[in-house]
């Protein structure tokens, strides 16, 4: 018997350095193709899935202020960046023969919808992809809040953080060759000790709302759907 998704809904949460690939800046085609492919496997195994996505691949507002911009106009700067990394992912998804939609926390009307609750738990339900973009629309946040935020918002079973490697480790893997995997982690053990998993307030968020965390390697093929289907993928917060 075919297996099922132990999860109906998942918010998916990519930085924007994700997109990059091997550039230094901006989004490399093969990347996104590749990450709305996974996206369209888990989909037709019955999982909705919503996604955030940062833009740190083309400015980041704190980075901004930092040589002398207002912080407000710097962090606006950077909620846009994340508008134009979701439509490259909107078109790439629908290149996948998906239905999707992007859905924006700063209204830019002539360009994507905005973000609705409840419309967005309507394209859901109808088995379309939704990219929320532009963070939380406020300023001083980051886009790994926006995504818990969201996630409890429509209620998915689980926030998903795609990164780089495998999950979240004692020290940074590719510095420190004794650097150990961990499984499974508390939200306050992962506050405490400083743990690379998101910034405070998005796991503070999580855990006030009890929705798990889980963190793994979104570079390496099929992981996505492992992580969906139950096989262990990564660290598991909660
Ligand atoms: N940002 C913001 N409010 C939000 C989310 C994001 O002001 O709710 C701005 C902020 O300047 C941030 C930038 O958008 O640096 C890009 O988001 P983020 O740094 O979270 O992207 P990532 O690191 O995930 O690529």
């Amino acid at each position: 018997m075919a297996k099922t998704p132990i999860y109906k809904r998942i918010l998916l949460k990519l930085s924007g350095e994700a997109l990059m690939g091997e550039h230094e800046y901006g989004i490399d085609p093969a990347v996104i193709n590749s990450i709305a492919a996974d996206v369209k496997e888990i989909n037709q195994a019955g999982v909705q899935v919503a996604m955030v996505i940062g833009g740190g691949n083309i400015f980041r507002g704190v980075n901004l202020a930092s040589e002398g911009m207002d912080r407000v106009t710097a962090d606006h700067m950077g909620m846009l960046a994340t508008v134009i990394n979701a439509l490259a992912l909107q078109d790439a998804i629908k290149r996948q023969e998906l239905q999707v939609r992007v859905m924006s926390a700063l209204p830019i009307h002539t360009v994507c919808e905005d973000y609705i609750r409840l419309r967005a738990i309507r394209h859901l339900e109808k088995n379309r992809v939704v990219v929320f973009a532009a963070g939380t629309g406020n300023p001083f946040f980051t886009t790994d809040t926006a995504a818990s935020l969201r996630g409890i918002e429509i209620s998915a079973d689980v926030v998903v953080k795609g990164t780089k490697v495998d999950g979240v480790y004692s020290s940074d893997p590719v510095k420190d060759p004794s650097a150990k995997r961990f499984e499974k982690l508390g939200y306050d053990q992962v506050i405490e000790q400083k743990l690379a998993v998101m910034d405070t307030t998005a796991i503070v968020l999580c855990r006030d709302n009890n929705i798990p965390i889980r963190v793994f390697n979104m570079t390496k093929p099929g992981a996505l759907m492992r992580m969906v289907m139950g096989e262990s993928e990564g660290t598991l917060v909660e």
